[in-house]
């Protein structure tokens, strides 16, 4: 009958019009991703600052999923009666690397899980990745570098690397949790009261990013270091002695060691006056 707009049934979801609005915004880091300056997640991970928008991650991150891992009604007094509100534990992660949890409320169950990815979104990290495993050795990111523990209320979550094919062996909620932030293998071991559903994946947010905050020697995800000039710097050095003076001051010149290359050319002006 009516043309134009749908009409929506009052049981059915409400369209979602927030979604689709445009984004201006209004951090400085939110500006630079808008004009295109900041191109990777990473760059702001990078200069440590913190993320206050969630469009920031739909810009940066647009193969993110999401997963509800709790919803649950709380409940409380206020003068009229009861007031009941939804709370929803959110988490988001591109599989690869990247993790955030959120918590959301609201009157209703939609908008409070809404809420709970915008959260979850804002709280991303980087979750170093690697081959943390001596059985396994094998270079690529699979499972955690080292050992981590992370707690939150009473739980404790201890994760060891493990080599590959072997899965992430744990509970379903830890489970989530390290599957969306791309660990594929690991032993997972918690203590306390794992049924809390928030403090469970909690303490496993807290144990991969106890990684960010270690201090290492180069990176968690380099095999192997790059080349090194020094096997080049005495071939260099030996041609400066050698026969063809020519061939020397080219040597000397594309070697890696500048003052090497001094030294030869020099020579070979004395040779040449
Ligand atoms: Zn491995």
């Amino acid at each position: 009958m009516a043309k134009g707009r749908p009409k929506y049934d009052s049981r059915s979801r409400p369209p979602r019009e927030e979604e689709e609005e445009d984004w201006a915004p209004k951090t400085d880091i939110g500006k630079r991703v808008m004009s295109k300056e900041i191109i990777s997640i990473d760059q702001i991970f990078e200069m440590g600052k913190p993320i206050l928008e969630h469009q920031i991650i739909d810009a940066l991150v647009p193969n993110l999923k999401d997963e509800v891992i709790e919803v649950s009604m709380t409940q409380r007094m206020s003068q009229n009666g009861r007031k009941s509100q939804f709370r929803a534990v959110v988490i988001v992660g591109d599989g690869s690397g990247h993790v955030g949890i959120g918590v959301g409320k609201a009157d209703e169950t939609r908008p409070a899980i809404t809420t709970g990815i915008r959260h979850a979104k804002r709280n991303l990290i980087k979750v170093p990745l690697g081959c943390g495993s001596w059985e396994c050795g094998c270079g690529k990111k699979h499972t955690v570098p080292i050992k981590v523990i992370g707690h939150n209320g009473s739980v404790v979550i201890t994760l060891k690397p493990a080599p590959r094919g072997v899965g992430i062996v744990s509970n379903d909620v830890v489970k989530k949790v390290l599957a969306l932030a791309g660990v594929k293998d690991a032993w997972a071991f918690s203590r306390g009261k794992t049924s809390n559903v928030y403090n469970s994946a909690m303490a496993v947010f807290k144990a991969l990013d106890s990684l960010n905050r270690m201090k290492f020697v180069g990176s968690w995800e380099t095999e192997e270091p790059s080349q090194q000039p020094e096997a080049e710097a005495p071939k260099a050095e030996g041609a400066g002695e050698g026969e063809d003076k020519g061939k020397e001051t080219g040597t000397g010149e594309t070697g890696s060691d500048g003052s090497g290359a001094v030294e030869t050319t020099g020579g070979n002006e004395n040779k040449a006056a």
